[in-house]
């Protein structure tokens, strides 16, 4: 090999979307293609979800809908798409109503300055327009505070215009084993659903999708399984999606005492074989994190990164595997079967969704599976 390159398996994303309505009860799930997919490619994984039989996809940015509405006309031959309502989180910022508008997307409404300009929007479009509605049950990051929830309670006039499609809200400790807040947020959630019966009810992610049945409502909304990350602690459901292979560059046989790498923080303890592969902190290998990192090299045998992390470059200690079995334009693997995200994740002292979206433009995206061909 020569480039290095993430290949983006959509028959194993398709399996785990079909994993996933099965754990939501046969419900089917929106697919949270924000970040562009996670890093892997919001185009072709939305295609894919789409013909999955997914018909509504989240993302976080304005103009990450129009990519995604982009993507699926190009495939369905239609500018909108199959039916498929494309969902913005962010919601609607002063000055692009407009623009979403025209985009066919809907906003997630946040809070009611948004919900404001979304009914203006509505006056001016002079039909309804659609939009979700998200409540914070207790995560305080986005969403409607509780008085706002009563506000909107007491006054249904300020709906005026809009189409609600979803009421929601979002789970911030769904992945924390013990944790009572998902119940807490739960109870909540309830409460306000009960007095905001509009369109369908969501509240859990991934792994609220994993908390059980009370959790799902009519629709769940997974990000980072459909990529193949553990939803909940513990063995992963999920199949492996994303596979990240870069090249071996050099192989070199050193001494005893031989300084590795900028600052020379590494010295051999014994005489050893060195391979230079093609990745470094540009392609999105974090360059702060522990010393306890392995790539996959030959037959899927770990191998430890050692010294510091380059811009483009990385040396591993090769030193264990047999003579000759290491050699330029050999593939050796950063993720993937032999390297689940998850464990690179907690290698490099992050998460999975952070190490995915990490992955840098420059790699060579192959996606299997697309229905685009
Ligand atoms: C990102 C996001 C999700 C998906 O979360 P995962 O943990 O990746 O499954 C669901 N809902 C909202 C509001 C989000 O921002």
């Amino acid at each position: 090999m020569t480039r290095p390159r993430v290949t983006i398996d959509l028959d194993a994303l398709a399996g785990n979307y079909r994993l996933l309505r099965q754990r939501a009860g046969g419900r089917t799930p929106a697919g949270m293609v924000k970040a562009d997919g996670y890093g892997l490619g919001a185009g072709p994984v939305a295609r894919r979800l789409v013909a999955e039989g997914c018909t509504r996809l989240f993302v976080a940015r304005l103009d990450e809908a129009l990519a995604v509405r982009h993507a699926l006309g190009a495939s369905t031959g239609g500018p909108e798409g199959p039916g498929v309502e494309i969902l913005v989180l962010d919601g609607v910022a002063p000055g692009t109503e407009e623009e979403l508008v025209a985009s066919g997307s809907s906003p997630v409404l946040n809070d009611l300055g948004q919900l404001e300009r979304w009914r203006r929007a509505a006056r001016s479009a002079g039909r309804p327009l659609p939009a979700a509605l998200h409540l914070d049950t207790g995560m305080t990051r986005l969403g409607m505070p509780p008085p706002e929830a009563d506000r909107l309670v007491a006054d249904p006039s300020l709906l005026d215009g809009i189409d609600v499609g979803i009421v929601m809200s979002h789970l911030a400790s769904a992945d924390v084993p013990g944790s009572g807040q998902p119940a807490e947020q739960l109870e909540r959630f309830r409460a306000v659903r009960a007095r905001l019966p509009q369109g369908v009810a969501s509240l859990a992610n991934s792994s609220g999708t994993f908390l059980g049945p009370e959790y799902h409502f009519d629709l769940v909304r997974p990000g980072i399984a459909l990529y193949g990350g553990a939803p909940r602690p513990g063995p992963n459901p999920m199949a492996t999606v994303a596979t990240v292979e870069v090249p071996v560059l050099q192989v070199q046989d050193v001494e005893a005492g031989t300084a590795v790498g900028y600052g020379a923080t590494h010295v051999t303890d014994r005489a050893t074989r060195l391979a230079t592969v093609a990745v470094g902190y540009a392609d999105g290998f974090p360059r702060a994190a522990g010393r306890d990192r392995f790539v996959a090299v030959g037959e899927g045998i770990l191998a430890p990164v050692v010294g510091r992390v380059s811009m483009d470059l990385v040396i591993v200690d090769v030193g264990a595997l047999p003579d000759g079995a290491v050699r330029p334009g050999m593939p050796v693997e950063l993720l993937g079967p032999n390297r689940p995200v998850d464990e690179v994740a907690a290698e490099a002292g992050t998460i999975a969704n952070e190490i995915l979206t990490g992955l840098s433009p420059r790699y060579q995206r192959i996606h299997l599976g697309d229905p685009a061909g």
